[in-house]
């Protein structure tokens, strides 16, 4: 009866394996669910069908009309062959079906969503309706309105009636489970399916909240924002499905607009995770992937917002094919970065996993393969379990991302602190440098001036004497073999005074040693001042005794020179004996002859009666 042949040939084969171990699946026209379970039985079964046809209790009792055939319930209609015609999705009929059950458990029922408006009686009493039954789309109206309803049987044999039209959706029918069991079983279950998801609600909204406050805050951070879209898109989708929340507060919510909504939710949240990852690890995600994606959901998205329901479901296989292969190649990119030990890799993985096997679970509970594989329904009872995926996917990327962020400011702040530090540090270095900077500088200003002062003494002491500060007897000895030789080469004259203090024995014993020498000083001082030629040398000669060479002067000028020399120091109040030495000098007479002929006329002078010049 179906199209796909492939699942079908699986399933006939799951079938019968299942067949042979179960009994639950016996049809003889009434469903016997008088054993006693803890548990809300379904009433999962082959059900009566009056295609095209309105009918009420009150009609079987008038006599039972033309059966079309058996449908499986939970499941569409689609697809059944009645009188050689496949029926399509959109249409009405009737359901019944006649169920054995103990009257003192079975007191409630818990309607699914059925597609997309019904009627339901039980035993001739009308108990449930959603929308309006209509047999044209223009006389109906859709709602999704899970709802409960409470009996009071009388006997074992109760019947169920269920008029179902639709014209909304691309399937009709009950493509959910009648669970029937007592008024607190029913309610218990009612209770806890809203209770959770008013808690995944409330999650999902305060992390998307959440994250867009810290979007606002942080632009850069494109992936907050996709990760805040994401949370609240599925917060608003969760109070469409399940048990739809908003359609119990809001009852005449328009069903269309629920429809689009809940649809376009689940499009852009697989765009948005594509692009939350491709924030999150950018140089895994290919660009032209996202791009082709972002195009496609734009497209659908166009679709969905511009048709009804009737239209755009057809288009919902196609975007579930899409799903899958984008699921398919996210978990590819995750394998590679789990690989590679991203950071959070192994939240990002785990949450993942655990949301493709929950909308795996969804997909296939809503999907046609429930009516192929009865068995299925066994396990997957309920249609909201990617909702819970979802809770799991997002609180792991609240991990990775707050992870994430930690990790930035814990590094933030090590950094500061190394800063701190490095920057007292620096000053605290530059400090001491600077002081050492200072101190070697002080030192080496000191050694240069103990340096320059030892020079100085050094130098005075080789060439000056140390008193009078005129050249002392070494240095003029070099000067006078140096001018010597030169008068000798050049033939010149050259003249010696050789000049002794008279009385001077006596001058130390009335004024005392130190005013004797400070009286030589003064003497030296003179003899400078009558000295002015570059190449004259004044020198000690030791004691009171002064030489004064005067290279290139004759005679006549060395007498001159002599005299002055006499009289400004006897002006001063002491007198000096000078003997004269002047000539050119020949090969015969030797330096030292020469002071010696100045120092015996200078001995004439003190026996002439001193204060003279003698030559
Ligand atoms: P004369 O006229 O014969 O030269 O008599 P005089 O006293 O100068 O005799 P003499 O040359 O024997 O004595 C030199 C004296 O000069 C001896 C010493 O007291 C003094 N004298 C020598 N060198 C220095 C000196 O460096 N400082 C001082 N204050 N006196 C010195
Ligand atoms: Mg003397
Ligand atoms: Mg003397």
């Amino acid at each position: 009866m179906k199209k796909n042949r492939p699942i079908r040939i699986i399933g006939c084969i799951v079938l019968l394996t299942l067949f042979i171990t179960s009994t639950a699946l016996g049809n003889n026209g009434i469903f016997d669910i008088s054993r006693e379970t803890e548990t809300l039985q379904p009433l999962e079964t082959q059900w009566e069908f009056y295609w095209k046809e309105l009918l009420e209790p009150k009609d079987f009792a008038a006599g039972v009309p033309e059966l079309s055939g058996y449908v499986q319930v939970p499941g569409a209609w689609n697809g059944y062959q009645i009188n050689e015609e496949n029926l399509p999705g959109s249409g009405y009929g009737t359901y019944r079906l006649t169920v054995l059950m103990d009257p003192d458990r079975i007191t409630a029922f818990k309607i699914p969503r059925i597609l997309t408006a019904y009627r339901m009686w039980v035993n001739g009493e009308e108990v449930a309706t959603a929308g309006t039954v209509g047999t044209s789309l223009k006389e109906s109206t859709p709602q999704y309105l899970r709802q409960e309803a409470f009996i009071i049987p009388e006997q074992e044999q109760v019947e169920i009636v269920i008029q179902v039209s639709n014209f909304q959706h691309r399937s009709g029918g009950i493509l959910e489970n009648i669970l029937t069991g007592t008024e607190e079983q029913v309610m218990a279950v009612t209770k806890r399916q809203l209770a959770y998801e008013l808690l995944l609600f409330g999650s999902l909204l305060v992390m998307g909240v959440y994250h867009l406050v810290l979007y606002r805050y942080r632009k850069k951070e494109l992936s907050l924002l996709y990760y805040a879209l994401f949370c609240l898109l599925i917060s608003i989708r969760t109070l469409l499905v399940g048990s739809g929340f908003l359609i119990q507060i809001f009852p005449f919510f328009n069903w269309e607009l629920a429809h689009k909504i809940q649809t376009l939710s689940y499009y852009t949240g697989v765009l948005l995770l594509l692009l939350f990852f491709q924030e999150l690890y950018t140089q895994y995600v290919s660009k032209a992937v996202v791009k082709a994606s972002t195009l496609f959901v734009g497209v659908i998205g166009a679709v969905v917002l511009l048709t009804p329901a009737r239209i755009f479901t057809l288009i919902n296989p196609l975007f579930q094919v899409f799903t899958l292969l984008l699921s398919l190649y996210i978990l590819m990119i995750l394998f590679k970065i789990y690989r590679k030990k991203e950071a959070g890799a192994k939240f990002i993985v785990f949450g993942y996993v655990f949301l493709i096997i929950t909308v795996f679970h969804d997909l296939i509970f809503h999907s046609i393969l429930m009516s192929d594989f009865h068995f299925l329904n066994r396990f997957i009872l309920t249609g909201n379990l990617s909702s819970f995926g979802l809770l799991m996917f997002t609180l792991t990327h609240s991990f990775v991302l707050a992870f994430k962020y930690a990790k930035t400011f814990n590094q933030n702040e090590e950094m500061t602190v190394e800063l701190r530090n490095l920057n007292e540090n620096l000053e605290a270095l530059v400090e001491n440098r600077t002081e050492d900077l200072q101190e070697s500088y002080q030192k080496i200003e000191e050694q240069k001036w103990v340096l320059e002062k030892t020079n100085r003494k050094l130098q005075m002491m080789s060439q000056r004497d140390g008193l009078t500060n005129v050249w002392n007897r070494r240095y003029f000895d070099e000067a006078l073999l140096l001018e010597w030789r030169r008068a000798s080469r050049y033939q010149e004259s050259i003249s010696l005074l050789f000049l002794d203090i008279d009385n001077f024995k006596i001058y130390n014993d009335n004024y005392g040693h130190q005013e004797g020498d400070r009286c030589l000083q003064q003497v030296a001082t003179i003899l400078q001042e009558h000295v002015q030629r570059s190449a004259d040398v004044v020198a000690r000669y030791g004691g009171e005794e002064f030489v004064i060479l005067l290279p290139g002067t004759d005679q006549k000028g060395a007498i001159s020179v002599a005299e002055t020399i006499r009289k400004s120091v006897e002006s001063f109040g002491v007198t000096v004996s000078i003997g004269i030495a002047s000539m050119v000098p020949s090969s015969q007479v030797s330096p030292d002859d020469f002071i010696h002929m100045a120092d015996q006329a200078m001995y004439k002078a003190k026996e002439k009666g001193k204060n003279r010049c003698v030559i």
